[in-house]
Order: C-alpha cells, then sequence, then structure tokens
C-alpha cells in the first residue's frame, strides 16, 4: 500500500490575495507529490512498508525521514489554509493561545517574527506540549515537532518554493497572508 497525492481541500485559485494557482500546481504538484513518490520508492523492500506516514517520521532517518516528513509537513501546511480571510478562532483554542501568549494578535506577531526568523528552509510550527502549553517554534529542513513528541496544530511553509513565486524574497509579507488564511477549524480539531 503506497502513498498517494492528499487532495486539496479547496480549489487552487481560491486565494486571491496569497499564494496563487501556480504556486499550488508546483508546490502541491510536483513538490509535494515528488516527496511522496520518493518516499514509496524509499519504503518499498524495507522494514517500513506498511507503516503509516507518522510511525516513517518519528523512526527513521536520512533520505526515509526527509521525505517522508516533507509528505507530513506538507499535508498538513495545506489542510491549514482556508481561503476563508480572517476565520474565527474556536473559543477553547483561542482561550490557550490567550493565556500562552496574552492574545491572538501577539501570538501573530510572535509567530511571524519566529516565521521571519527561521534562517534558511523550514517550518514554524504552533505546537501543544502538553496541559494548557502551547509553543511557537521552528524546525529547519523537513524537521518535524513529532520526533520531540509535541502536537503539531498549526505551520507554515517557509521554505522559498512556498512563496517565491508570488512573493519573491518578501517571506514577511507571505507570512502576513498566511496568518489571514489560517483554518482555524482544522487547527483546533488538533487539540
Ligand atoms: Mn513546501
Amino acid at each position: 500500500m503506497s502513498f498517494t497525492l492528499p487532495p486539496l481541500k479547496y480549489a487552487k485559485d481560491a486565494f486571491a490575495g496569497f499564494v496563487s494557482e501556480n504556486t499550488f500546481n508546483f508546490h502541491h504538484g510536483k513538490h509535494l507529490q515528488t516527496y511522496i513518490d520518493t518516499t514509496n520508492k524509499l519504503v518499498a523492500g524495507s522494514a517500513y512498508e506498511g507503516k503509516s506516514l507518522k510511525d516513517i517520521v518519528t523512526t527513521a532517518e536520512g533520505p526515509l525521514f526527509n521525505n517522508a516528513a516533507q509528505a507530513m509537513n506538507h499535508e498538513f501546511y495545506f489542510n491549514c489554509l482556508s481561503p476563508e480571510e480572517n476565520m474565527p478562532v474556536p473559543a477553547p483554542l483561542l482561550k490557550l493561545i490567550e493565556q500562552n501568549f496574552g492574545s491572538l494578535e501577539s501570538f501573530k506577531e510572535k509567530f511571524a517574527a519566529s516565521a521571519v526568523g527561521n534562517f534558511g528552509s523550514g517550518w514554524t510550527w504552533l505546537v501543544h506540549t502538553g496541559g494548557e502549553k502551547l509553543k511557537i517554534m521552528n524546525t529547519s529542513n523537513a524537521g518535524t515537532p513529532l520526533v520531540e513528541g509535541f502536537t503539531p496544530l498549526l505551520t507554515v511553509d517557509v521554505w522559498e518554493h512556498a512563496y517565491y513565486l508570488d512573493y519573491q524574497n518578501r517571506r514577511a509579507a507571505y507570512v502576513e497572508d498566511f496568518l489571514k488564511h489560517v483554518d482555524w477549524d482544522f487547527v483546533a480539531a488538533q487539540l
């Protein structure tokens, strides 16, 4: 049973003020497809056959980790997006965000600063570390908070391929627009 490209839950041209259909064609149709195809090739005939992506990501190393983690990270990222701008944050999650970061606005500022400061290629995350604790963290390359035992709630892809066609070097503008297009219902459902 091999891994297949997860469908997007929205149209690729649904984000007028954010990334374009062209970016989705490359990012979802080419980059993610390649991570999935490479994972399938590396898994075939190995001890990882039949394992879930999460099982692979939390135990494998090297190229298999890199490709399986990128497959997982991208599916998660695409699910974090909503064409609807500034969706309301469900009350239980909003309360946790306010407890941990002071306010939703303060959380967004800290998350954006972390994403803009994530040097090179990687991901910026909101994670649940346990109890009522949330944390913003950066990972590099294919890194995922799953290996630290944290529960990912939200992620933004800050690899240049995620935004370069639309924003060129303007990562801060991409992150600002990303934060307007978060699917907060999906994020809250991860808790
Ligand atoms: Mn990407």
